[in-house]
């Protein structure tokens, strides 16, 4: 038998479906995984092996009365960002560190019903605010991944640094994760997996700590193109508690993957050759163009000209949604309370107490581009650009299928790195946040290492509700790269 924790998902679900282990042999090998290694990488802020055996069993059960589900038996972990009902759900942050919720998010209750298996709470940046999981109150993630010759420790990007690098460790054979400007593709890139952030809409905000309404979207990360096919099949769907939730029929993801890119229209957009940009990662993305090519792509040079105002905006957007809905956590309904004198100064206690430092300066900015003077000059502003910004993927997408692009402008950095000024973290961001404004599924798909043997992703950017072409296009960069390397920290079989 093949060490259950290398395997991949697809893999897996053949291995249960033809009897050669059991559900609860595969969580247990993963909840052995857990107890390894989670010590150095504090991927998990809760850890739920009991209610996962428990679940497996249930997945074994079904199987053996022909009722098992698409991803009976399959051990995940879940950001913790989506309420999960019963098991406490923190957002990585103070503020929330007592919050049971009584409900379940739209997303895993779907993935519950498929009959996945749940590891436990993922660690994450505060209210997914970050590109490092270095926000988190509840510690920072470390990579798997190491450099060659070192053993400094290194970030695993985020916000959904803990499902990254739960996955990419072999803690998890999969994972959710929430992506409001990059926090799946990002992560994704730094851990060598895979993560698609479909169409905005695709996936249920129901009972997801709200971050920016309006960029936020669920989506999975696994370590192949196919297993984020089987997994975002069980996550999408309309959902009528979520007010802009689509009413689209879900496709099917996973024989997408086997379409081929051959007569596709392949767009390189000139904006992200940006100045600065390292070369390893331009001549990955030029790699990246020629295997397309070589499998019958047409390539085509497009333009995106609005590119340059994508950060910018974001940073107003973001936070002016992240101000009004981080206004919620008073002290009165939510989490933990500081008692004060009187209302206002428990409000003022328990929100100084209960928020970290990105948090409050998102608050502030967000506070300040939405005040009277200033919303036409800002908050106005960034919308009318933002609109700009989706014309220019409109436009692009009247010529070209998909656009392929670098996921981030470098690969993992130290743990303490791009800390001492908060514009320099959000540079990560400037190949992601477009696509989120626009909406668009975006996914990346790792596709080479740098000089120091440290993955780098490529991403493929598709038009609304086309994830189809997106997965094609992954599956077709995923086979061409081979990618095979192996982080340093990750669960070894013991003999
Ligand atoms: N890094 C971006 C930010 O800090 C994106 C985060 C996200 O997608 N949740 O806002």
């Amino acid at each position: 038998m093949s060490f259950l924790p290398e395997l991949t998902i697809a893999a897996a679900l053949d291995g249960l479906a033809a009897r050669s282990f059991s559900a609860v042999e595969l969580t247990t090998a993963h909840i052995a995984a857990i107890a390894a290694l989670d010590g150095e990488l504090n991927a998990f802020i809760t850890q739920t092996p009991e209610l996962a055996l428990e679940m497996a069993k249930s997945a074994d059960a079904a199987r053996a009365n022909g009722t098992a589900g698409p991803l009976s038996g399959i051990p995940l972990a879940i950001k913790d960002l989506f309420c999960t009902e019963g098991v406490r759900t923190t957002a990585a942050a103070k503020i929330l560190e007592p919050f049971v919720p009584r409900y379940e998010s739209t997303v895993t209750a779907q993935l519950k019903a498929a009959g996945a298996v749940f590891l436990g709470k993922a660690n994450l940046d505060e209210f997914a605010m970050g590109s490092s999981n270095m926000t988190s109150a509840f510690g920072a993630v470390t990579n798997p991944w190491q450099r060659e010759g070192s053993d400094a420790k290194l970030v695993p990007g985020g916000s959904s640094g803990g499902s990254a690098a739960a996955v990419a460790s072999r803690m998890a054979m999969g994972a959710t994760g929430t992506d409001t400007g990059g926090s799946i593709r990002q992560p994704a890139s730094f851990t060598g997996i895979t993560g698609i952030k479909p169409t905005y809409g695709r996936c249920s905000r129901y009972g997801i700590v709200a971050f920016a309404s309006s960029l936020d979207q669920a989506g999975p990360m696994a370590r192949s193109v196919e297993d984020c096919a089987v997994l975002l099949q069980a996550m999408s769907g309309f959902d009528a508690r979520d007010s802009t939730s689509a009413e689209r029929v879900v496709p099917d993801f996973r024989s997408a993957v086997r379409r081929g890119v051959k007569g596709l229209r392949i767009g390189v957009p000139a904006e992200y050759r940006m100045d600065g940009l390292s070369p390893e990662i331009d001549a990955l993305w030029t790699r990246g163009i020629s295997w397309l090519k070589a499998q019958g792509a047409e390539i085509i040079d497009v333009s995106l000209p609005h590119t340059k105002y994508g950060l910018p905006v974001y940073y107003i957007v973001a936070p002016a949604e992240a101000s009004s809905n981080l206004a919620r956590y008073d002290g009165v309904r939510f989490g933990a309370r500081v008692d004060g004198e009187d209302l206002i100064d428990m409000y003022e206690k328990t929100r100084a107490a209960g928020f970290g430092a990105e948090v409050k300066r998102r608050i502030m900015i967000g506070t300040y581009v939405l005040s009277a003077g200033y919303y036409d000059a800002y908050y106005l502003k960034a919308q009318k650009v933002r609109a700009l910004i989706l014309q220019d993927f409109t436009q692009a997408f009247a010529k070209v299928d998909v656009l392929l692009t670098p996921t981030a402008p470098s690969a993992a950095f130290g743990q303490g790195e791009k800390m001492d000024d908060p514009v320099t973290m959000y540079l990560n961001d400037v190949f992601t946040v477009p696509a989120s404004l626009a909406g668009v599924p975006a996914m990346s798909v790792p596709a080479g290492l740098d000089r120091q043997g440290l993955p780098l992703g490529l991403q493929i950017i598709g038009r609304h509700f086309d994830e189809e072409t997106v997965f094609a296009v992954g599956a077709a960069l995923e086979q061409a790269a081979g990618f095979s390397a192996l982080p340093a920290i990750r669960a070894r079989e013991t003999v």
